[in-house]
């Protein structure tokens, strides 16, 4: 199995080869051609497993394919995450990732001033990698619009519902558009998760590893 048999392009080929990635992990394997087809997935994944480049290999593809074209305050890709070491973390991986893309990445997250974050999300970003509360304090605030996300992430979901964060998910989710990719990893499927599953995902793939 070779990254170029699940059909990335070239850039990201030469990417991987730099970072010595000979062969993808079993959740790249089974994710990359699925969200290059656009399809919704559901991933049971723990860290440690790739999953990271499993979804942000595919993304970046797809913003690209779509031409860099976003608009100010808006984001076409978002990755919810629970922590702001995570959401540092998965940034850090989109930015190697994207490393030689006309592609902007940006993360956001609480605990810290919300004014450098207002300036950097209005010339639009392209992936988007944020805490629930502090994009929800953006969003309200109308430094970030919703109209342009094509792709919706949420990665350690179970996490985020064990810190509180179903709340402010909900609101986030009756504010992004309805027509959109969504990939839902979590370590553990309880109902909870489940159910979010089920009112978020159309028709998706589900990835056990
Ligand atoms: P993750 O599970 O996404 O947190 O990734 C775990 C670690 O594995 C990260 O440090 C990645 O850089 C690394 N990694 C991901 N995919 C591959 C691969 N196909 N080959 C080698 N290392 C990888």
């Amino acid at each position: 199995m070779t990254f170029a048999s699940l059909g990335l392009i070239d850039q990201l080929l030469r990417t991987l080869e730099s970072l010595e990635y000979t062969q993808p992990t079993p959740v790249q394997a089974k994710a990359i051609p699925a969200v290059l087809k656009g399809r919704d997935l559901m991933a049971a994944a723990q860290t440690g497993t790739g999953k990271t480049a499993g979804f942000a290999l595919p993304l970046l593809q797809r913003l690209l394919h779509e031409g860099p074209h976003v608009a100010s305050n808006s984001v076409r890709a978002l990755v919810l995450v629970p922590t702001r070491e995570l959401a540092e973390q998965v940034h850090e991986s989109f930015r190697t990732y994207g490393q030689d893309l006309p592609l902007r990445t940006y993360a956001v997250y609480g605990g810290v001033s919300i004014n450098p974050q207002m300036m950097a999300l209005r010339k639009g970003i392209d992936v988007l990698v944020a805490t629930p509360g502090r994009l929800l304090d953006l969003y309200r605030q109308n430094a970030v619009k919703f109209s342009q996300v094509q792709a919706l992430v949420l990665d350690e979901a179970d996490r985020m519902l064990d810190l509180g964060f179903s709340e402010e998910l909900d609101a986030l989710f009756s504010a992004l558009p309805k027509k959109r990719q969504t990939l839902l990893f979590s370590a553990t499927f309880s109902d909870a998760i489940r159910q979010m599953a089920q009112k978020l995902l159309r028709d998706p793939l589900s990835i056990e590893v």
